[in-house]
């Protein structure tokens, strides 16, 4: 279930409405799903919608356009947790309870590192000199100095690797284009 706080540009106070599972359309007019009766919202002005579990919004031809965050939206744009959807002086911030999104928040926590098939057993490679640390008895979250080159480390969750291929691992691997490289390196204990 989601929903959006509505605030106005110079106006105190909000309010909050619940998102329809299936599409929302926002905008001036009263017969809108969601009406943001201002001037500056065009009078059918955007639509918010969830498609395969993921929430977009789409701007629907509004004279002055749909931002999200500072972005102003071309196309169809995901939304994210915490995302401010701006329609003239409407200020509108998209909040999501999903499964996903919690994942998502833990993530942020600590960093997720799939295990390939040639990695030490509850190893890490140090992300400067790339030696290998044996992480067993931590939990991921800690913080840790490399043995060797002293830099400091957040220890991973470890993610095995006969876990089947995730969209979830797909973003990950997309998100860290800098996951090092995973062969021929000593092991340090
Ligand atoms: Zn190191």
């Amino acid at each position: 279930m989601a929903s959006i706080t509505i605030r106005y540009k110079g106006e105190d106070g909000h309010e909050n409405m619940q998102l329809a599972d299936g599409r929302s359309i926002l905008g001036r007019s009263s017969d809108n799903t969601i009406p943001l009766p201002k001037e500056g919202v065009s009078r059918i002005h955007c639509a918010i919608f969830l498609q395969d579990d993921e929430w977009f919004v789409e701007d629907l031809g509004s004279s002055n356009g749909t931002k999200v965050n500072s972005d102003k939206i071309t196309e169809v744009t995901a939304l994210e947790e915490r995302d401010v959807i701006r329609c003239g002086p409407a200020r509108l911030t998209f909040h999501v309870k999903a499964l996903k999104k919690r994942k998502k928040q833990r993530e942020k926590l600590y960093p997720e590192h799939t295990v390939q098939a040639n990695d030490p057993p509850e190893s890490i490679q140090c992300n400067s000199c790339n030696g290998w640390l044996s992480i067993t008895h931590r939990l991921p979250g800690d913080r840790m100095r490399c043995p060797k080159c002293d830099t400091k480390l957040t220890i991973p969750l470890l993610i095995p690797h006969d876990g089947s291929a995730s969209a979830t691992d797909e973003n990950k691997n997309t998100e860290n284009p800098n996951d090092p490289l995973h062969d021929s390196s000593e092991l340090v204990l």
